[in-house]
């Protein structure tokens, strides 16, 4: 091996001592840490994150990596250090175009976004946010102008979060989807509801978290390598591959909430204790493309855990578990797990509307960054297109366009991504069915650990190693498509709401 090699596999070493002891610090932040105990956290959590980034873009660093791209050098490296300096490479590059002042009033800029949007939101008085919400759009403009000159500002946001789908691609597959799901939402909502009534009552926490365990074990997420934390609202974080963890939070009164946020972030947990492990500590591990791993999350939330046949072998258990449910039959239990309603709220939505809840957040980050559409007026464009899409307007913007955090914090172009991950999935489902049968007879037997280890193989061994346009082509061997989600979607509510 060169010595240049080694030298970076030293470095990278250290920089994962690090980042291990940043996010152990940010785990206890927000999982376990007492009131007082936040100050020291935090002290701790500054010296350790800049000591991180001054490695993460010292010029010894960038030396190194130049050295080994150099083609004599570049050409003795196996296929994952290929990937691994090239991919370093660029976003060292990309950084070390931001100006250091910049970047320092960006980081404060957003951190006062983000007040000022909970204030707005605790109010529901969007001009809070508004200027806020001015100067977010207008550093982010500039933050892609300094690391990506010359190309389309918005195409620039959406590739951060998922790597080479640009807006041409996105505006294919979501007009596909909104033409057929807007007329099917319609059909949905002027049919039957069923009767949530008999899911009303008090659902005992520990029983739930005993749920939890059921459910976990069930598709696969392996304990040794992961943990469970509570906090309000769920996330998943991960280590390495021998360590991925997830968060949940309980109610009382309701105890879906909990049974399908477990399955969801078990299915995030679960892609990464599958990454290849050789890949840990490095750029190649970890999968950093958002419409992929939600895939992956939504894929058990969603294709598998809101399927029939996902609840018959352990639904028995379930009952025995929560009492409640014993006075539901596995159909009204089906037919409530899949109830379409038209809310306000994003978080809250089922998988049929949540698609429109996206796009009308993708068409209004458009008109921003495209049209140059003036944030005054974004609130009446978002109420217009919840009444077109969904047919109902918010009364405050509470409900309306402040419900969310991530425009706050500059994350615009992060919402695309939820809804890639679901047209992936029917892409996913269909390919599924093709090498290991059919879903149904799959979940039916009991076997749902034959499809974790067929994701494993097909797309999680892989990390981050390969783009989501590369994973789509690999896996399924075709271009993306939103067919395949508008058949699923057509087929499952054509029956349970008899249309
Ligand atoms: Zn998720």
């Amino acid at each position: 091996m060169s010595n240049v090699l080694e030298n970076l596999q030293i470095y990278l070493k250290k920089m994962n001592q690090y980042n291990h002891v940043i996010e152990l610090l940010m785990w206890d932040m927000e999982t376990n840490t007492p009131k007082l105990g936040f100050e020291g956290h935090a002290d701790a959590l500054t010296y350790f994150s800049t000591e991180q980034f001054k490695m993460s873009t010292s010029e010894e660093l960038s030396a190194m990596l130049d050295e080994l791209e150099m083609p004599q050098e570049f050409e003795t490296l196996d296929d994952m250090w290929k990937f691994i300096v090239t991919r370093m490479k660029r976003d060292l590059d990309k950084s070390k175009r931001i100006p250091a002042d910049f970047y320092e009033s960006y980081v404060m800029a957003k951190a006062e976004s983000e007040n000022a949007w909970k204030e707005a939101k605790n109010a529901s008085d969007y001009s809070i946010f508004a200027p806020h919400l001015e100067k977010m759009i207008e550093m982010t403009r500039k933050m892609a102008e300094y690391t990506d000159p010359g190309k389309e500002i918005y195409d620039v946001l959406l590739d951060q979060y998922e790597e080479g789908m640009d807006s041409e691609t996105m505006d294919k597959l979501f007009d596909d989807l909104k033409k057929e799901l807007v007329p099917l939402v319609k059909r949905i909502l002027s049919a039957k509801q069923p009767d949530s009534s008999k899911f009303k009552g008090n659902y005992d926490i520990e029983a739930q978290k005993k749920v939890q365990k059921l459910l976990l074990d069930y598709i696969g997420f392996d304990w040794d390598k992961g943990t469970v934390g509570e906090t309000e609202h769920p996330f998943t974080m991960n280590f390495s591959s021998r360590d991925a963890r997830i968060t949940n939070h309980y109610y009382e009164k309701d105890a879906l909430s909990a049974m399908f946020s477990a399955i969801h972030e078990g299915g995030h947990a679960i892609f990464e204790q599958q990454v290849n492990p050789d890949y840990d500590g490095t750029v190649a591990g970890s999968c950093c493309y958002m419409g992929i791993h939600e895939s992956q999350s939504r894929f058990y939330e969603n294709i598998l855990g809101r399927n029939k046949n996902f609840w018959l072998p352990i639904y028995e258990k379930l009952g025995a578990l929560l009492p409640q449910f014993q006075a539901i039959s596995l159909e009204e239990f089906y037919q409530e797990i899949n109830h379409v309603r038209n809310s306000f709220i994003r978080v809250d939505a089922d998988e049929v509307t949540y698609c429109l809840h996206i796009i009308i957040r993708y068409e209004i980050e458009k008109a921003i960054f495209r049209d140059h559409v003036s944030v005054d007026e974004l609130p009446d464009l978002w109420n217009a297109k919840m009444q077109e899409y969904l047919q109902i307007t918010p009364k405050n913007d509470a409900q309306g366009i402040l419900q969310d955090t991530h425009w706050s914090g500059g994350s615009f172009g992060y919402f695309p991504s939820y809804l890639l991950g679901s047209i992936y999935d029917g892409m996913f489902l269909d390919k599924i069915e093709e090498e290991l049968g059919s879903i149904d007879d799959i979940l039916k037997d009991g076997r749902i650990k034959e499809i974790t280890k067929w994701l494993g193989e097909k797309i999680h061994q892989y990390g981050s190693t390969r783009t989501p346009k590369e994973v789509i082509k690999a896996v399924c061997g075709k271009e993306v498509s939103a067919e395949p989600l508008i058949r699923y979607f057509t087929e499952k509510y054509t029956e349970i709401y008899q249309l």
